[in-house]
């Protein structure tokens, strides 16, 4: 297999470019062909650049909601383990009012 770039004779079986590492075979993200050229897949017809994109961007949207989901159930945990201590001050407060004679 021919380089484009610089023309080196590679083994057939070559994934990179023996001399300039040139990719000489690209794998679809989405359905695995394997291609000598990038840019759009042959069998499928995804973008390779644009599917990458996707994916990176999907990721981000994954760990983002990740996050808020650790952000809501702590502040529930923390709302739930104040919640008698909150409960109590109220309850001193009542007890407090009633013996004033409120
Ligand atoms: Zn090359
Ligand atoms: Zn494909």
């Amino acid at each position: 297999m021919q380089c484009p770039k610089c023309k080196q004779d590679n083994p057939p079986t070559a994934q990179f470019c023996t001399r300039c590492h040139t990719p000489l075979r690209y794998t679809c993200p989405a359905c695995k062909h394997v291609q000598s050229h990038g840019g759009q897949c042959e069998q499928c017809g995804v973008d390779f650049a644009k599917y990458s994109a996707m994916l990176v961007f999907s990721a981000q949207n994954a760990a983002a909601r990740d996050r808020d989901r650790t952000r809501a159930r702590t502040s529930l945990l923390k709302q739930v383990l104040l919640l008698p201590i909150t409960g109590g001050i109220s309850l001193v407060r009542f007890l407090l009012a009633r013996l004033r004679g409120d």
